[in-house]
């Protein structure tokens, strides 16, 4: 495909080939080990906590229906309590009823009536006899006595129906306290008879059996009548009763609920105008028109629970922020900074640092066998590295080196004059150069072979290194049967002398060359001395020694010249030119 003719092609998969890419080097970034670690962390933990958080909205619901449960039966106790008041309430008139039917006239029977009042029952305030035209004929109290009842719906009742009636909340007559009154016909025991027994309720006592209802947040109790007056509260709600409980907040919406029902016990939600929720409760206490009412917020009822619950997540909170910090500081200490730390020593190997080690106690154990693997690679290549430096040292010294006369080489030389050349430039010290040549030796070749040549080199050799010993100098072979003999800190004159102690020695060794004027194997020596300067090369020195060697050469050979001097010796000296 020309991708000249399809450019958008091309260039749109790149793009978004690298976009990809770079999305994939930002997500490794994220997803770093730490975070990674810090990953695994909640894994492990979230099956945990979420288990703990089902089980702590479990609590909740739990205590919040045992809260409900307690009130319920709190409310119910209340009313077994209500129920033991008027169950007594209504023995006491049935036994007054029984007097009266039994015990002839009135005048014994209130006798009997005022004996009769039992102070175990101190919420029966007065017991009274009303006679068929509804006056109160007696009372254990005298107030009552003359009072006229006759219009009272509770005295009807009780004579058409024959029975036991608890009258709604009302105020007495004479008195003006609020009291209910339990009323009992004798009708009921004998069909002649048309007194009824009454009996006036104190509500004091009522709502002091609601008292374990009040002084809980959230709960509101009342013991209402048949048309929603409050007869009995806790002490602490004791403002409501005398009131309906249309006046009452939050019993109102559930007044008409509560009291047109004819069950004897029931319950209902709703919201309430602040928008909590309340439950109402009711229970009728039998043979009574009495219902007593709880209202539970539960909104305040919970608020302990959650307060509780709150704690509780609290807690978790700290517990995962604990594991999520414990996490970071393990992968931290386990992980990123022994990774650094291998990081940091293989840096410093690439930076040729081999003495550098891992310390292996300071690492967690998993990092050990590293630390160790990388330990013996520094000591292998550490130890590589100076085997190499050594060979490249031999190798440098045999570069530098004339296997033939076992002295340095010109490469050698070379450097070694470059070296004193400036020592001796930077000690202001004189310099000296001899140049050897072997007078006739291409004839010694001709004539002995050139085996024997190569021989009769070495030997040269060995003379010119004993000589370089004792002068303090440096002896090479410069090339082929040319030698050379660096004299440092040493003068012309003394230069002058080492030449011609050379040349001696040379023919001392009298190593025969029948082919030569001088019947033994001689040399030519050219000497050159100088101060170096910045003027001045070290090559201008191995020029001048080489013309001096020339002129040597030139004045017969078997002799010494040296470099702008003449000086004829016995074997002769000859100035260069
Ligand atoms: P002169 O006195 O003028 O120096 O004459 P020469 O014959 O010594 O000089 P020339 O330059 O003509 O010959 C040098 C000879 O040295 C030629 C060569 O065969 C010989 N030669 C150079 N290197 C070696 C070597 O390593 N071994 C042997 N056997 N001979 C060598
Ligand atoms: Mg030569
Ligand atoms: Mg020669």
């Amino acid at each position: 495909m020309n991708p000249f003719l399809y450019p958008a092609w091309g260039s749109g998969t790149t793009m978004s080939r690298i976009n990809f890419n770079r999305k994939r080097v930002k997500l490794k970034q994220l997803l770093g080990i730490r975070a990674r670690l810090a990953l695994l962390a909640l894994i492990l933990v979230a099956p945990l906590m979420l288990e703990r958080a089902r089980s702590l909205e479990d609590t909740r619901s739990k205590q919040i229906a045992l809260a409900s449960q307690e009130f319920s039966n709190l409310a119910q106790h209340s009313v077994d309590a209500q129920r033991e008041v008027i169950s007594s309430v209504e023995t006491v008139l049935k036994s007054t009823a029984y007097i009266r039917a039994t015990g002839g006239g009135i005048g014994r029977s209130c006798d009997m009536l005022r004996a009769s009042l039992p102070t175990n029952l101190p919420w029966i305030r007065a017991l009274l006899i009303v006679d068929g035209d509804g006056r109160v004929q007696c009372s254990t109290s005298n107030v009552f006595v003359g009072a006229d009842l006759s219009d009272r719906p509770y005295l009807k009742k009780a004579r058409e129906s024959r029975d036991f009636v608890f009258s709604d909340f009302l105020f007495a007559k004479l008195t003006d306290i609020p009291v209910v009154m339990a009323a009992y016909p004798v009708s009921a025991i004998s069909d002649e008879a048309d007194s009824v027994i009454l009996a006036a309720i104190n509500f004091d006592w009522m709502s002091r059996i609601m008292g374990n209802l009040g002084g809980r947040p959230g709960i509101t109790a009342a013991l209402v009548d048949s048309v929603g007056a409050v007869l009995a509260a806790p002490a602490d709600q004791a403002s409501m009763i005398g009131r309906t409980l249309d006046g009452v907040p939050l019993l109102s919406a559930i007044a008409d609920k509560a009291i047109g029902s004819e069950k004897p016990e029931g319950s209902l939600s709703f919201i309430t105008a602040d928008g909590s929720k309340r439950t109402v409760k009711f229970v009728r206490i039998p043979g009574t028109q009495a219902r007593l009412i709880v209202s539970i917020d539960e909104a305040k009822v919970s608020a302990a629970i959650n307060h509780e619950i709150r704690t509780a997540y609290l807690l978790l909170g700290f517990v995962c922020l604990f594991v999520l910090l414990g996490a970071l500081i393990a992968a931290e200490k386990l992980i990123i900074q022994p990774v650094e730390m291998m990081a940091a020593i293989a840096r410093r190997f690439g930076e040729g640092d081999w003495s550098v080690r891992a310390a292996r106690n300071r690492l967690p154990a998993e990092f050990v066998p590293l630390a160790r693997a990388f330990n013996a690679m520094a000591a292998q290549l550490g130890q590589r590295e100076r085997d190499l430096v050594a060979t490249n040292d031999q190798l440098t010294v045999i570069a530098s080196i004339d296997m033939l006369s076992g002295l340095a080489n010109r490469r050698g030389f070379q450097s070694r004059l470059d070296f004193e050349w400036m020592k001796a430039q930077q000690y202001d010290s004189e310099l000296s150069l001899l140049m050897i040549d072997v007078d006739h030796f291409k004839l010694f070749n001709d004539t002995y072979g050139h085996p024997e040549g190569d021989i009769c080199l070495g030997r040269l050799g060995e003379t010119l290194a004993g000589i370089a010993a004792q002068t303090m100098g440096f002896a090479g072979r410069y090339g082929g049967e040319e030698f050379c003999l660096l004299l440092p800190n040493t003068s012309a004159d003394r230069a002058l002398e080492i030449g011609d102690m050379v040349r001696i020695a040379v023919q001392n060794l009298s190593m025969p060359h029948v082919t030569s004027c001088y019947q033994t194997v001689t040399v030519s020596v050219g000497v050159a001395s100088t101060k170096p300067n910045d003027a001045q090369h070290p090559r201008d020195l191995v020029e001048a020694a080489d013309a001096a060697l020339y002129a040597a050469k030139h004045r017969g050979r078997n002799a010494v010249a040296e470099h702008g001097f003449v000086r004829l010796t016995e074997g002769g000296i000859a100035l260069a030119s």
